[in-house]
């Protein structure tokens, strides 16, 4: 099975869908926006219009969004009480299952609610309005510790679990993470032995399960033929003999929802429980990951709507030189930030759900991004709703702490930042670089196979030629409103900037580029504004058509975040060749080596 939602059918190549207005759009699956981005072009069809939410969605998630208000916002006290106590009672976790936030993803033949991935994100961003540890509760469960088995399970695997996943009766469980094995996942040493009878025993310990101390049912990744061997993935009980689970760990942030480690000593795993292929479970992780972030997205994009409300309220009350602060221009444009912010999270979520939805084949680079940039933006206005609030902010009556405290997790957890953006840009010049050297091979074969030798010449070549000469630049032809034009010329503009930028550093650097994180760095950073940044104009112009009364609104919106992208995609682009790479390498070896900083005023 493909990795893709349940929900999704099998693809064709290009899939109609009715989406806003009416209009037939069509999705190329098979095509990544961001990887297309490194050659400078725009995959137009997977960009623009914006995708509107499907009208199933839409009826259903009114009703679930008022079902979730209606339960949780008179719960504020308790969240606050249940994150100080580092526990989530167990009476509430059964309110959760009844209301069927176990269920939100399952097919509707197994009792659940089938939501698409764009819903769920939904539902993830209203329960994280509310309180971060009930979105890790049921989003654990969701996003990756069941997903396995809607991407992978065998028809018996889904139709013995999915039933009882749907009603909460099991809660599941992601078990990757080791002491050892963190970012580097590949490492893990948990072990699975085949016994003669096919089954496995299983043996090992996880750390920093999220459900771990109240999961059921647990997606266990091993080795299986030996230290060096293939990883594969396991569906596991916890009611199993030599399961056990660790204490509810003493966290920073979202306290309330459970963490622990989660250990298997000889466990003994019925050969049916194999999930996915023996020897193919890295595979089988990433894609639940990849499939799994517009959960997190949504979450952080939900927070995000609380704490513009919050800080808008908060400076509209607090009065400071005889004035509301709210009518001071540098807490004005705090505020206009996080709106900026939360806007481009949204449509970079959202665009990558519906990839998600209508079956697209590879969108792993673009899920990578919308988390990169949802959590940071997530981040940053955590903080500076915190800073408005000031004094009150940093006093624990007011939310605004655990807001803060809450959030730090994004950027750590189902893959950290930091491998993300190298996974985004490693991933890109991948593909320019199997373009180049097809190039260079082509360029060889010329004199053997002229036909085939031109025919690869002028794809690639003349492309990058035509950009180098201004003449190619891919031009996005969707027919945009006048304010937002310029806005697409710019990351028109920029696509074809970063194409030169990909294609001189890999032949300058060769197979050295993997070494040299810092230029990777900037190369994603380029990409996440750009591709960002092409879902921020196409929301703009759906939404001003939609909604001609907020037009000036959203416009004004996509020309911030545009000037903004702007600024850092230039800096970017320009510390590829221009840096002080050599410098900060020399500092931070001076740092590592005398053990810290070596300075006093003294
Ligand atoms: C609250 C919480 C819940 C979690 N839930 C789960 C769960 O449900 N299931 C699960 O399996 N895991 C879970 N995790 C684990 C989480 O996914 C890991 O913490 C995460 O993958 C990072 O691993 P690490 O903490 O060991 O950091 P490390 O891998 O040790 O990284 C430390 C730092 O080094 C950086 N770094 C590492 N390698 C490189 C590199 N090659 N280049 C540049 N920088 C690098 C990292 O970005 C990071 O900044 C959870 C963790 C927490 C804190």
């Amino acid at each position: 099975m493909s990795a893709t939602t349940d929900t999704a059918t099998t693809t064709p190549t290009t899939q109609p869908t009715t989406t806003d207005a009416g209009r037939e759009k069509r999705l190329n699956c098979e095509q990544s926006v961001a990887k297309n981005l490194l050659f400078g072009e725009i995959v137009e069809e997977n960009l623009f219009p914006y995708p509107a939410i499907r009208e199933r969605d839409r009826e259903m998630l009114g009703q679930m969004v008022e079902a979730i208000d209606g339960f949780l916002a008179d719960k504020a006290e308790d969240f606050r009480r249940w994150d100080r106590e580092s526990a989530q009672p167990a009476e509430f976790v059964q309110a959760l299952r009844e209301l069927g936030l176990f269920s939100l993803i399952i097919p509707e033949e197994f009792g659940g609610l089938a939501l698409s991935n764009a819903a769920y994100a939904r539902v993830l961003a209203q329960t994280s309005s509310h309180d971060s540890s009930v979105s890790l509760t049921i989003g654990a469960h969701s996003s990756i510790g069941m997903k396995g088995i809607l991407l992978f399970g065998t028809p018996e695997q889904r139709a013995r679990y999915l039933p009882r996943l749907a009603t909460g009766e099991l809660i599941a469980a992601f078990c990757l993470t080791e002491p050892g094995a963190g970012s580097d996942a590949a490492s893990i040493r948990t072990a699975a032995k085949r016994n003669p009878d096919g089954s496995w025993t299983l043996s090992g310990e996880k750390i920093w399960i999220t459900n771990g101390g109240i999961a059921d049912l647990c997606t266990v990744f091993a080795r299986t033929d030996g230290p060096e061997g293939k990883i594969t993935a396991f569906i596991v009980e916890t009611a199993w003999p030599g399961v056990t689970r660790g204490h509810h760990e003493d966290k920073m942030g979202i306290r309330a929802s459970s963490t622990a480690s989660v250990a298997f000593a000889d466990v003994r795993v019925p050969a049916e429980n194999v999930l996915g292929e023996v020897g193919k479970g890295f595979k089988v992780a990433m894609s639940i990951l990849n499939n799994g972030r517009t959960g997190l997205g949504g979450g952080a994009v939900g927070g995000m709507k609380s704490l513009i409300r919050m800080a808008g309220r908060q400076a509209q009350e607090r009065r400071q030189f005889g004035r509301p602060i709210a009518e001071f221009g540098l807490v004005r444009g705090k505020i206009a930030q996080m709106v900026v912010d939360c806007f481009a999270a949204e449509s970079a979520v959202w665009m990558v759900a519906h990839y998600i939805d209508e079956g697209s084949e590879d969108y792993s680079v673009e899920a990578a991004i919308s988390k990169v940039f949802a959590s940071e933006a997530m981040q940053r206005a955590a903080y500076e709703a915190l800073q408005i609030a000031a004094g009150a902010g940093y006093m624990r009556d007011l939310p605004y702490e655990q807001f803060v405290r809450d959030a730090r997790i994004l950027p750590i957890f189902e893959g950290t930042n930091e491998i993300l953006r190298l996974y985004v840009a490693l991933s890109g010049l991948k593909c320019v670089g199997e373009k180049l050297s097809e190039l260079k091979s082509a360029a060889a074969s010329i004199f053997n196979n002229p036909i085939k030798g031109f025919g690869l010449m002028t794809d690639y070549a003349e492309r990058r030629l035509a950009q180098a000469t201004g003449v190619g630049r891919d031009r996005v032809r969707h027919p945009l409103a006048a304010a937002l034009r310029p806005l697409a010329d710019d990351f028109e503009n920029y696509a074809t900037r970063l194409a030169g930028a990909a294609d001189e550093s890999l032949r300058k650097y060769r197979k050295g580029i993997a070494d040299n994180q810092a230029l990777q760095k900037r190369i994603a950073d380029v990409l996440i504004d750009l591709f960002v940044g092409l879902c921020v104009v196409s929301r703009a112009d759906a939404t001003a058509k939609a909604d001609p009364g907020s037009a000036a609104q959203v416009h004004a919106i996509a020309a911030v975040f545009t000037r903004q992208a702007r600024q850092r995609m230039s800096r970017n682009l320009r510390r590829i060749t221009h840096n002080d790479d050599a410098a900060v390498e020399a500092i931070a070896a001076g740092a590592l080596e005398r053990g810290g900083y070596s300075w006093d005023v003294i």
